[in-house]
């Protein structure tokens, strides 16, 4: 394993050069050999143990804990930074740098009040759901590796404890920019600009305007993310700037679900009591991040503030009209007709009404509907319990797709490979967790397979594309930090 570290090369305050702390009796619960093989990462069984529990640092690696600030549920926070984290360094492939860091592995100068650890309920939420994401065709952190720490963290009871290590093209963040920014320190927010520039966007370094088109390039980056979590029904539950990244990742998996039944308002994490992070809002919450961004960069954007407030404005108008778009595109896609169409767009709209006035599941939906063009699907009609405004929206649904296809066999093959199957619920999440806090990982190395093949429906994991019963359905999702 070749790790470097970029990060070093910046000043003192971006990081503290920290080890992992220690464990008492790790074990490995799961090592993700396919993308350890795609890094060329080649370990044996107990190197693997001792790394990614943290009990030694691989050779070459410098360890260390990056510094930032953030926006959390809209306050500014001048000091966060990790606190239950270290990047090992990064590893290199022909796609490009990994970070390689591991989450929960003890105190660092960031802390503050908290332990450094994370329990193993969050370790493998994160572990299940950011490997369903990247299967899911969207830009997320990886989980290479979860390892139970043999200790308990304190948490409302006693759990045990998880190390998570995870991959992610970076850990910049819009809040590494407000620590800068905040404090005036100028000079260290056009490093990071340029460190940035350098990591994620080289392009722009032929432009003539550097720091708007980091901007616009995280603009667009964020905005092709948040249009694909709303297509998939996926609602991050904690969008603070903190957790907003400049290479237009998903990281951070706390409280985060995919919806069960579609509700724009639907909010799971038990921390956003007022629905700032509820599904439908995640657009805007996109641009309000995307703001605070712009107001780090906007001295270096033009010398005359009300031209740099003009460009930067611009940028973040053209945001919201394009996440609009793209979201439209997404969804008329899952349905078969065309985004750019007004009448196909007000199809759409009349059939998201529909599905919330039913109260129908988001996955479960989309998935059966192309059924309907070739059979009488009950799987899709059980979605609906007033069918009446369901039939007459259907006939005009399949007027529209019988006038932009021919071959409707193609297209409901098509279709079937947008639309998954398999996403993973948060019952059933709850479900893994459960067992693994009994000692039984089995059923969580079942759903990792299941996440690995989300589009293809397969006989024997019929009870994973199953929405929850009233019982089992999880009103309330936790950091469980
Ligand atoms: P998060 O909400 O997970 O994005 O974390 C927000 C901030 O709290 C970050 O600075 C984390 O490093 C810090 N944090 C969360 N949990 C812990 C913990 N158990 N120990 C120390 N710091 C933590
Ligand atoms: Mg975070």
């Amino acid at each position: 394993m070749k790790l470097s570290n970029s990060y070093i090369g910046l000043p003192e305050e971006f990081y503290q050069l920290v080890d992992p702390s220690p464990v008492k009796d790790p074990s490995l619960i799961i090592y993700n050999q396919d993308l350890a093989a795609s890094l060329k990462i080649n370990l044996e069984k107990e190197e693997v143990l001792k790394y990614f529990s943290g009990n030694e640092v691989p050779n070459g690696s410098v360890p260390i804990a990056l510094n930032y600030a953030g926006h959390q549920f809209g306050n500014f926070v001048h000091q966060l930074g990790d606190g239950r984290a270290v990047l090992l360094g990064e590893i290199s492939n022909k796609s490009g740098s990994y970070d390689v860091q591991l989450k929960g592995s003890g105190q660092t100068m960031f802390s503050r009040q908290g332990d450094g650890r994370s329990a193993l309920g969050p370790v493998i939420r994160e572990y299940i759901l950011s490997e369903a994401m990247h299967h899911l065709g969207i830009p997320t952190s990886r989980a290479l590796a979860a390892v139970a720490t043999g200790e308990h963290v304190a948490r409302e009871v006693f759990e045990p404890g998880g190390i998570l290590t995870r991959v992610a093209s970076s850990h910049l963040r819009v809040g590494t920019f407000e620590y800068f920014a905040s404090r005036q320190q100028w000079q260290d927010v056009k490093l990071l600009a340029d460190f940035a520039i350098q990591k994620h966007y080289p392009e722009i370094r032929e432009s003539n305007n550097h720091y708007l088109e980091l901007l616009k390039s995280v603009a667009k980056k964020q905005s092709i993310l948040v249009s694909k979590w709303m297509s998939v029904g996926f609602i991050h539950g904690v969008m603070n700037t903190d957790n907003f990244t400049i290479s237009g990742e998903t990281i951070d998996y706390g409280p985060c679900a995919f919806l069960d039944e579609y509700h724009p308002g639907k909010v799971f994490s038990s921390i956003d009591q007022n629905g700032r992070y509820a599904f439908g809002n995640q657009p805007s919450i996109a641009s309000w991040n995307l703001a605070s961004l712009a107001g780090c960069l906007i001295a270096f954007i033009d010398k005359d503030s009300d031209k740099a407030n003009e460009l930067a404005t611009e940028v973040l108008d053209n945001f919201s009209v394009d996440t609009n778009q793209r979201i439209l595109d997404l969804m008329c896609t899952k349905i078969g007709i065309d985004g750019s169409n007004k009448s196909n767009q007000s199809l759409l709209r009349r059939f998201l009404k529909i599905m919330l006035d039913n109260e129908s599941d988001y996955t479960i939906t989309f998935r059966t509907l192309p059924k309907v063009l070739l059979e009488d699907s009950n799987e899709f009609f059980e979605q609906f319990h007033n069918k009446k405004e369901l039939h007459l929206w259907l006939e005009e649904w399949k007027a529209a797709i019988n006038a932009e296809n021919n071959d409707i066999n193609t297209l409901v093959g098509n279709l079937d490979q947008i639309n998954p199957v398999y996403v993973p619920r948060n019952h059933q999440i709850q479900d893994v967790i459960d067992q693994a806090y009994n000692n039984d990982f089995s059923k969580m190395l079942e759903m990792v397979e299941v996440i690995k093949n989300p589009f293809n429906d397969k006989e024997e994991y019929f009870s994973y594309k199953e929405a929850p019963s009233d019982d089992q359905k999880v009103q309330r999702t936790f950091c469980g930090t």
